[in-house]
């Protein structure tokens, strides 16, 4: 839309920089300007300046400045045109097009019947899911997790079964075919040329734009069949690619930063625990487009994908879109496959927080990808690794390097000195590598047998004597964490008349030579009570961490229906929160 000038002179003329911006925050006079703490970025003295002869503005602190255009653009987070409006509207001013294009007319007024409709359906679809017919969709909602608050909040909903519940709904409200076609809430078999409910069976979830109009919608099957999401194609009201689910939400909201997510249920799921900015891009890889829109609102985004392999592509595809639109991005890394809602389910909104406080750089995240690929328990896969890694670290900026080649060091047990050089070898060299020194690098190892050994040999020592400790330790739970031929042991420890020897002689040979292994350096125990309570906990603990990685291993399962998969990730929960 060009604007004549004539009209955008009028536009600023009767939008005084002073009186706009003295709606937003209180202006004190002090020499040829005027001050106030800077409403676009958090202060305490004031740095944000007006200038009402330039009627210009201009923040010391962050830089921000320009037209009273470009300040309603950075307070409201709107594009150029969308300024251009508002200021129009306060100023009682028509735009230019609105006094003569009758076609734009009329397009605008068919877009509004669109999102009329699109409402119409929104109010529809929550009503079927908190009505009599909705018990389907209750029963699924509530298998994830939503609660009333969050089904009101977000507008979700639900489609009944069946063909036309929606068709005539509306068109009794007076909406016509061809409007609901177009809006895309009904679809037409292109052979038989039947019209039908767009979404059938399914919780609805309404997408809104900017301006809270219902855009279109998302449709999530109740159970595991397939497509498992319907989504509104493009409409001449709704376009995927120019669009994020949840940033209607962020309205009014001081932002610091934003948390791109992949799905709905990533968004609602971290609104629920109370992690409130995130959006999703919708069922499409981040665009140039999604990223602008970010931009309008933050400078600072965290991609937050699945931890999956697939989620860890796309991470480094949005982090180049996003870093290409000059916004910092930070990755947060999920544990064990989770998802982000199936993260904060478990670990909350603490967890969450410590996550994102640990996010990856851009570079750093680069590297975690490279390593990835390559098996680090081998040292050949370190090498090979170390090879990769230091040639991309060679290519960045000296300042950066020194913390990557520590990651790396970490990753391989390398010395730092040793990947330094091959880093500054570059590219070329790659294939004549130098030999790394090796540093310490240390595999995990099960200690849970050696545990096992310290708690019997401090008990012969201490407990045996001493049936005071004996009892604290078999009240502690001591004797399911033992094994053979231990637990027996441990059982007759407080029998009357216990003698060692008499035990282990009547021992099958093997047996009885693991048990006499015990008694080695007896006399050196310090604190034998003490010693036999911390291996007792450590061997408690280390029970839970083996069930609960079971748990995890066996949540990444592909058969696994909705239903056992939240009794196992409530399972999951309660572990990790009984652990703390
Ligand atoms: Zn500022």
């Amino acid at each position: 839309m060009a604007l004549p000038q004539e009209w955008m002179d009028e536009l600023l003329s009767k939008n005084e920089i002073t009186e706009v911006i003295s709606s937003y925050v209180a202006l004190k006079p002090k020499g040829r300007k005027l001050w106030a703490c800077c409403p676009l970025h958090g202060e305490k003295t004031p740095s944000f300046s007006v200038s009402p002869d330039k009627q210009l503005f201009y923040c010391f602190g962050c830089h921000a400045g320009g037209t009273v255009i470009q300040f309603i653009m950075d307070m409201e987070h709107l594009t150029f045109i969308e300024a251009v409006k508002l200021l129009a509207e306060r100023a009682h001013m028509e735009l230019p097009e609105e006094r003569n294009d009758r076609e734009l007319q009329r397009l605008r007024a068919y877009r509004e019947r669109l999102y009329a409709a699109n409402k119409a359906a929104a109010r529809f679809y929550c009503e079927q899911l908190l009505g009599p017919d909705g018990q389907p969709g209750r029963d699924y909602a509530q298998k994830r997790g939503l609660v009333k608050d969050i089904i009101l909040r977000f507008g979700i909903g639900y489609a009944p079964e069946g063909w036309d519940n929606l068709m005539r709904h509306l068109e009794g409200q007076g909406f016509s075919e061809k409007e609901l076609l177009d809006a895309g809430l009904l679809v037409k078999n292109p052979t038989s040329g039947r019209v039908y409910d767009a979404y059938r069976n399914r919780l609805i979830y309404p997408i809104q734009g900017i301006n809270g109009q219902v855009l279109g919608f998302g449709g999530r099957v109740l159970d595991d069949s397939k497509p498992k999401y319907i989504n509104t194609g493009d409409t001449p009201v709704y376009n995927k690619r120019n669009n994020l689910y949840g940033l209607y939400m962020q309205k009014g909201a001081k932002l610091a930063d934003l948390i791109m997510v992949e799905g709905y249920m990533d968004v609602i799921g971290l609104y629920k625990a109370g992690v409130t900015n995130a959006v999703a891009s919708l069922g499409t890889a981040l665009t140039e487009q999604q990223a602008r829109l970010l931009k309008r609102y933050v400078d600072t985004v965290y991609i937050a994908y699945d931890g999956d392999a697939a989620g860890q592509n796309a991470t480094i595809r949005g982090l180049e879109i996003l870093s290409h639109e000059g916004l910092a991005v930070r990755v947060i890394v999920f544990p064990d496959d989770l998802d982000p809602d199936e993260y904060v389910q478990i670990y909350g909104k603490s967890g969450f927080d410590a996550l994102k406080s640990n996010a990856y750089t851009l570079n750093a995240f680069k590297l975690e990808a490279m390593a990835r690929a390559y098996d680090l328990n081998d040292e050949n896969g370190r090498e090979q690794f170390a090879l990769k890694a230091c040639t991309f670290v060679g290519t960045l900026q000296p300042v950066e390097q020194e913390r990557y080649y520590k990651l790396i060091a970490q990753k391989t047990g390398y010395e730092i000195d040793s990947l330094q050089e091959q880093g500054k070898r570059g590219e070329g060299y790659s294939q004549k590598p130098m030999v790394f020194r090796r540093g310490t690098y240390r595999r995990p190892s099960a200690q849970e047998e050696d545990q096992k050994e310290l708690l019997l040999r401090t008990m012969l020592t201490s407990a045996v004597k001493d049936k005071n400790a004996l009892a604290a330790l078999k009240a502690a739970g001591a004797e399911e964490v033992l094994s053979e031929p231990y637990g027996s042991l441990f059982r007759a420890l407080d029998q009357p008349g216990f003698s060692f020897a008499a035990y282990v002689g009547a021992q099958e040979r093997q047996e009885a030579e693991k048990l006499t292994a015990l008694i080695r350096d007896e006399q050196n125990m310090v604190e034998p009570e003490k010693t036999a309570m911390d291996c007792l906990k450590r061997l408690q603990q280390l029970e839970q961490e083996e069930k609960l990685s079971e748990l995890q291993r066996e949540l990444k399962r592909t058969d696994l229906g909705e239903g056992e998969r939240a009794a196992l990730l409530k399972q999951i929960a309660d572990m990790i929160r009984a652990k703390r």
